[in-house]
Parts: C-alpha cells; structure tokens; sequence
C-alpha cells in the first residue's frame, strides 16, 4: 500500500484511522478560524499522542478544495513515525473549485489515477486512497455525481478505495448506486460518517451491499454523544458485520485538538476502545476492525 513516503508491506499498517485531517482549511467556506488546521508542528505533537497510545498509521483525507498539502504529509510522516495513506479527488459542492463545471468526467478521473500513480502534480507523493468524495446535502447535485463518476472510473483503472463522506442521511446508499452504475465492487467502498446517522437499517443495508460501515466521529459530542454510538457498534458487532466496520475520530478543527482542549487523535485508542471492551467487544473484534480491516481495504 502506497504512504506519503512511499509504498510499505501490509503488514507495516498496524493500528490505524481510516478518516483523518492533519492539515485541513475549511475555514474558507466557513469563516470560522476553528476549521483551519495549518500549523506543522501542532500536528507533528498532536500525531505523536496517537503512536504513543500505540497506532500506526492514519488515512489523511484532505483533498481538492481542502488545500491538500502533500510535502507538509511527507515531513509530519518523517517527524512522527507514522504512516500517512493521502487521499485525493475533491470533497463536496461548495468546495469545489470553477473547474469541476467544466472539466470532464473523464479528465478528473484522470487527474486522480495521476495522483494515485505518478503523484501530485510534481511532487512524486502519490494518494494512496480516493477520497473522501463527498455530498453536501441529502441529495447528489449534478457536479457531485459528476466527481463520483469520475472517482469511480479512477477506482476501475487502479483498483485503489473509493472513502465517501455522506452525513446525517442514507445519502450514502445514493452514491454507492452511482459508483455500481460505473461498475465499482462496493466491497471497495467506505461509506464514511455512518456514525452521524445511527440508523440501524441504514447500516444493515450499507452492510447488505457489502460496503464498509465506518464509524469515524468518535469523540465528536456535536454529532451525537459517545455512548449513543457505543450502542449502536455494539449492536452491529453483535449482528456479525464485525469485518466490515471501520472506526476513527475525523480531527478536523482547532477545538478537537488536545492542545486546544478537545479529545486528539489519541481518543479513540485511550477512550473510547475500553469502553468497548467493557461493553463485551473482544480483542479479536476490536483487532478486526483497527487493524485488519484497514489492511483489507487499503490494499
Ligand atoms: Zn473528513
């Protein structure tokens, strides 16, 4: 599997997130200073709590539209030890620059399988994941489809991931129909933020597609309170989707950072996993989802 180091053994992966930001600007679309994360050596300190409550590797998802910063990954990659897997693609509607309107389903598949093959622009770091691919609404406009399609078509040609951001809703399930439609496995599929709508049937039927339920709030009290989601993955291990849930904490703001009083990267290792343990989730389970799972779909 490719890092922003270069490619690495899937067993090197270890414990890892599969949705985070190290680097992000939404603060652009905001206009909240809270959703600009722009500072290197915070998240080199605020990374390193994540390795030393023991995991490895993390899934960093900034991408078109969230000013993705390739050689900045490489460098907190180097200071810190630990893997970074960068995603590529653009995020959602009123992130999009002028050019999604213009440009080809066929040139931003492109432009991706670039990224996820020679790398970013002339940097040489190669995406080793596309996404996260977003809506921003419980409807798909028609440049998302268009993004969709075209990320579908770079899944096709490289085989890598497809990690979707779909929140409060089941709009989730009206991207996977697309990406079928374009001939995407959903086995490759993560149907991300599925823990900002806890909705048994809409799980069940992410599950029944064969998509990847991933829980990547933890610790995210706005969206919904720790114990509710608790409730709701303790359900769905119970039921067996076990080997298709994925689990991390989606950092994204100042104010979820340790440094700034928020629960840090390192919540859902020191947290929120011996809740799950005391809730009667095994360490086999628990392995499944942080270790083996990762390995699954990133390879
Ligand atoms: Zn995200």
């Amino acid at each position: 599997m490719m890092t922003v180091l270069g490619e690495i053994k899937p067993e090197k992966l270890g414990i890892t997130m599969t949705h985070e930001h190290l680097l992000i600007d939404t603060y652009w679309i905001t206009d909240r200073v809270d959703d600009l994360l722009n500072d290197e050596d915070i998240a080199v300190e605020e990374l390193l709590l994540f390795k030393k409550a023991g995991g490895d590797s993390i899934v960093e998802l900034t991408n078109g539209g969230l000013k993705r910063n390739p050689q900045a990954l490489k460098r907190i990659s180097e200071r810190t030890g630990v893997n970074i897997i960068m995603g590529c693609g653009w995020y959602r509607g009123p992130y999009y620059p002028e050019e999604i309107t213009y440009r080809s389903t066929d040139d931003l598949a492109q432009e991706m399988i670039a990224d996820l093959t020679e790398g970013v622009e002339d940097s040489g770091i190669k995406a080793g994941i596309i996404g996260e691919i977003g809506v921003n609404l419980d409807y798909i406009t028609p440049a998302e489809e268009r993004v969709l399609r075209a990320a579908a078509r770079a899944h096709n040609q490289t085989g890598k991931a497809v990690t979707l951001h779909a929140e409060y809703c089941s709009v989730g399930l009206d991207q996977l129909k697309i990406l079928e439609e374009e001939g995407v496995d959903p086995e490759r599929v993560i149907v991300g933020h599925a823990d900002s709508f806890l909705n048994l049937n809409y799980h069940e039927e992410i599950y029944r597609r064969g998509a990847f339920i991933q829980f990547d709030g933890i610790g995210r009290d706005h969206i919904y309170p720790d114990g509710m989601r608790l409730k709701s993955l303790v359900e769905l291990i119970k039921r067996g989707y076990v080997e298709k849930i994925l689990l991390s904490t989606d950092r994204c703001r100042r104010s979820d950072l340790r440094l700034y009083g928020g629960k840090g990267y390192d919540h859902l290792l020191v947290e929120f996993i011996p809740k799950l343990k005391e809730a009667g989730i095994t360490e086999r389970e628990i392995e499944i989802m942080i270790v083996e799972n990762p390995k699954i779909i990133l390879s």
